[in-house]
């Protein structure tokens, strides 16, 4: 069987042939398939096996067998260089250069009023104070009536109120006499946050000691300096032996505390329905030191929160004895207070969203 034999010379030959030419890995691969599929000519032979003589089978058998591996053998090797000239090719067409500057992810941060606010909250928490949160949609009773808003106030008007629902709406009454209406069922959108106050007393028997960060609106026409929708803080201490002294005590601390160092602080008489008596609370300007400024209209002086002690009739429809407790609250607007922190200008940049503005903060 001189010609079984010289058939798989010649096949090994042209594989060698081939595999010359091979330039890519590609190309060897190729070659695989062609000579070792299955319709390729090693299978071939194997079927023609079946032709020879039984005795001689096994002999060209394994001589068939002996060549697939080899062939396999050849390929494989190829395979390994080429593939990894290939991957360096590609490797050094990929090269990067890492002395180049790296390109800044854009971090996203905190409104600047949730920056103010989680200032401030984190103040009056580390002196003692602890975060109360009330409904956005309250009733009259608790955004007015609870806090001694009297019924002809005109805080409750619906030039400066959303209301949601109304009684008088709902029994179609149009008459003027605010008596007839039945506004404690009345629903609202919370004008201040110390509706929070009248919620908290009816919880908790004193000492109460909350402060409430949060949402407020009024019906305002939108201006460079009053929105619709801006944000208060609002603190209440109720506890036996409450005085003034307190009041003065924690507010000179607080606002050291917020604005930094040494602040020089000036009460002022005021007037609030919930308070009694009520203050108007001022810092030394910020900017100019007193000297004057545009900040401060030229008066030396920035006026930054509401004040006073808790009026008797606040507690008693609390329903705690103003004979025994004493307490003091006081409020701040937080777009006013971050306009003074930063020298804004337009409190309708705060809800603009505009990139520009939001990432100086
Ligand atoms: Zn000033």
């Amino acid at each position: 069987m001189a010609s079984f034999h010289q058939s798989v010379g010649a096949l090994r030959n042209a594989f060698l042939e081939e595999l010359k030419e091979a330039i890519h890995s590609k190309d060897v691969e190729n070659l695989k398939v062609k000579y070792l599929g299955k319709k390729g000519p090693i299978q071939a032979l194997m079927v023609s096996l079946k032709n020879i003589d039984a005795s001689e089978r096994p002999k060209f058998g394994k001589e068939i067998n002996d060549l697939k591996e080899e062939l396999i053998s050849h390929c494989d090797h190829s395979l390994a260089r080429m593939k990894g000239d290939e991957q360096n090719i590609r490797l050094q067409g990929e090269w990067i250069d890492i002395t180049l500057p790296g390109r800044k992810g854009k971090v996203g941060r905190l409104h600047p009023i949730t920056q103010v606010m989680n200032r401030i909250v984190d103040i009056l928490v580390g002196m003692g104070f602890s975060v109360q949160l009330g409904p956005d949609v309250d009733t009259d009773y608790y955004n007015f009536g609870g806090l001694n808003f009297a019924l002809d106030h005109p805080a409750r008007d619906a030039q400066d109120t959303f209301y949601l629902y109304t009684e008088r709406d709902a029994k179609n009454d149009d008459s003027e006499d605010r008596s007839n209406r039945g506004i404690m069922a009345d629903l609202l959108l919370r004008t201040h946050t110390s509706n929070v106050q009248v919620h908290a007393m009816e919880k908790h028997a004193p000492p109460i000691r909350i402060i409430a960060p949060g949402r407020c609106f009024r019906n305002e026409d939108i201006s460079a300096r009053s929105h619709v929708f801006f944000h208060q803080v609002e603190g209440v201490y109720i506890d036996k032996g409450v005085t003034f002294r307190d009041l003065f005590a924690t507010m000179d601390e607080f606002l050291g505390k917020l604005l930094g160092g040494k602040v020089e602080t000036r009460y002022r008489p005021s007037y609030f329905p919930f308070v009694e008596p009520g203050l108007e609370v001022d810092v030394r300007c910020i900017s100019c030191d007193g000297e004057g400024c545009r900040i401060c209209k030229e008066t030396g002086w920035l006026e930054v929160l509401g004040a006073g002690m808790v009026h008797p009739n606040v507690l008693k429809m609390g329903k705690i004895d103003p004979e025994v407790y004493s307490g003091y609250a006081w409020g701040m607007g937080i777009e006013r207070l971050t306009m003074l922190l930063y020298d804004i200008r337009d409190i309708r940049l705060f809800t603009e969203n505009d990139i520009r503005f939001l990432a100086q903060f």
